[in-house]
């Protein structure tokens, strides 16, 4: 292990299982067993608050996510077809208490690999995601299709009857590794599929722990596969599988299109969560302070990398100065740091190479002629960090305001009348997010129909809840995680006539 990394270990006291997970080789999780994969080829990972070698994973390959495949579809035709519902909801439970058990475990893997603080990354993510285990538990038990009636002559016992869709392929970013991948595998467990699930290459270790986890909760082999590698080689394999009956998707616009074109020859089911630059819109009349406030769970949240952060900040000329100073005086109190420091309010971006488009995006925010208030740099140090930023006075034909920058970067701009505001927020190719700061009660119900995005918030930014389904509009994506939205995403409804007329006495 490295020196620094070992340091850091030292330093903040990582538990006795975050350090034996390191210290052995990681494999794949296919069919039951950690294996090493066809080609016995690894990946290097990286530690982002140092730039030093953290690990190494598996690199997977088609044959990998073959293997993968046929004991996902053995399991959903055989042993995970045989557990009744309370059976699935019962194993789905244990699943989450054992995250919650584990939960400073999982935080530290997640912090070491991703850069996420740690702080926010124990109350947020790995709570966040045995909650989500705990909601779609409760679900298992309540599937149902319905009697129907119908006007056609003749008697017939008409219903529907629900049946879950088959193996389900997941593909998830790095921004959120366990939260993302536990939206991925809640609703297709409870809903009888199993899946095959591929990580981000930059941050597999979450969810390789997460395995050692399902392994104690009981969860029959073949339910959930995990194969590590790379995106074009693993991702497209796995998402142009023949026995692949959906692909849920977590990533990016450009990613997203690829694998909607990948399904169409296979006619496969498919959910895609794309990016976003979701606008907060400010009234007058707003609550200054809550706005302000509100960007530390937003844009500045997770260095910036957030899907439906505020990134696009307008707000009405009366209070416009005033909540300039107000982010400012918030984005230069934030305290960056390593992702374990529990101190840390904002760790570093996840690479070198996403430090580099930031910045870029700041050079270009300059050029373009937007005015920077605070931040604009990236420390000089080991590490990818970049200072919380903010530019004011942009217009909407900016590149960094209609562009995802995926970093702690906010762009605000001045408007005057709501009709004016309404246009400006929904001129974006994205629309997974959005937030209205207001006291009028009026405006936010003739607003809420207008604003073209999945979510629409009000006098808060980025609240979420497993009941509460989340996705995206236009270049956003189709389909939505969580809620009982998400449930029916994995459940083909079978239609069911009986012909009942005839008798045979
Ligand atoms: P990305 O580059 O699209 O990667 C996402 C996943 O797709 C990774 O596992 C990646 O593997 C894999 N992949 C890459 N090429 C592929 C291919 N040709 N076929 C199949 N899979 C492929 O996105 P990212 O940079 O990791 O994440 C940032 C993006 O995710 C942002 O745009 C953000 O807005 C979006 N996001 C959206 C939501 C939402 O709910 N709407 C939530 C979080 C993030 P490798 O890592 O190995 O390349
Ligand atoms: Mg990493």
């Amino acid at each position: 292990m490295d020196k620094v990394i070992k340091d850091l270990l030292d330093t903040y006291k990582v538990t006795k299982q975050t350090r034996d997970f390191l210290s052995k080789p990681l494999g794949m999780y296919i069919d039951g067993k950690f294996v090493s994969g066809n080609a016995n080829e690894t990946l290097d990972v990286m530690e982002p608050s140092t730039g030093k070698h953290l690990a190494q994973i598996a690199r997977g390959n088609e044959q990998d996510i073959n293997d993968a495949v046929s004991s996902a579809k053995q399991a959903f035709e055989g042993e995970w077809a045989a557990y009744k519902p309370r059976a699935r909801e019962q194993v789905m439970r244990k699943i989450s208490d054992l995250i919650r058990e584990n939960l400073q475990t999982i935080a530290e893997l997640e912090c070491l690999d991703s850069g996420k603080a740690i702080s926010g990354c124990k109350a947020v993510d790995i709570a966040g995601a045995a909650n989500v285990w705990e909601y779609f538990a409760g679900w298992a038990t309540k599937i149902s299709g319905s009697t129907r009636d119908t006007s056609m002559p003749g008697e017939y016992f008409t219903y529907t009857q629900k049946e879950p869709v088959g193996v389900v392929g997941a593909i998830v970013p790095w921004n959120w590794p366990f939260a993302m991948a536990t939206w991925k595998l809640a609703a297709p467990l409870a809903a009888g599929c199993t899946v095959v699930l591929k990580p981000a290459e930059l941050t597999s270790l979450s969810m390789l722990y997460f395995m050692t986890l399902c392994e104690q909760a009981g969860l029959p082999k073949g339910v959930i596969n995990i194969v590590t590698g790379k995106g074009s080689i693993v991702g497209t394999a796995l998402s142009t599988h023949p026995d692949i009956a959906k692909v849920s998707f977590t990533g990016s616009t450009e990613v997203g299109k690829l694998i909607g074109k990948n399904i169409a020859d296979d006619i496969k089911h498919v959910t895609l969560e794309l990016g976003g630059k979701s606008p907060m819109i400010a009234f007058n009349d707003a609550d200054t302070d809550a706005l302000a406030r509100a960007t530390l769970g937003s844009i500045y949240f997770n260095a910036g990398q957030v899907c439906s952060a505020g990134s696009r900040l307008y707000v009405q000329r009366g209070v416009y100065d005033e909540v300039v100073e107000k982010i400012k005086k918030i984005a230069e109190s934030i305290k960056l740091g390593t992702g374990l420091d529990p101190q840390t309010q904002m760790g570093p971006v996840i690479s070198k190479a996403q430090q580099q488009s930031i910045m870029n995006y700041i050079e270009i925010g300059k050029k373009e002629g937007a005015r920077l208030v605070t931040g604009g740099y990236a420390l000089e140090q080991d590490g990818f960090f970049i200072k919380p930023t903010l530019f004011a006075d942009t217009t909407n034909d900016m590149r960094i305001v209609q562009e995802e920058i995926f970093g702690p970067v906010l762009v605000m701009q001045v408007f005057d009348t709501e009709d004016e505001v309404v246009a400006l927020a929904n001129d974006n190719e994205f629309g997974l997010a959005s937030s209205i700061w207001t006291q009028d009660v009026s405006r936010v119900h003739r607003m809420v129909p207008q604003i073209k995005a999945g979510n629409v918030w009000v006098n808060i930014h980025d609240p979420g809840d497993p009941n509460m389904a989340f996705g995206g509009v236009k270049h956003s994506g189709v389909g939505k995680d969580l809620g009982p939205e998400q449930l029916e995403h994995y459940l083909e409804s079978k239609t069911v006539w009986i012909n009942i007329g005839a008798k045979n006495d």
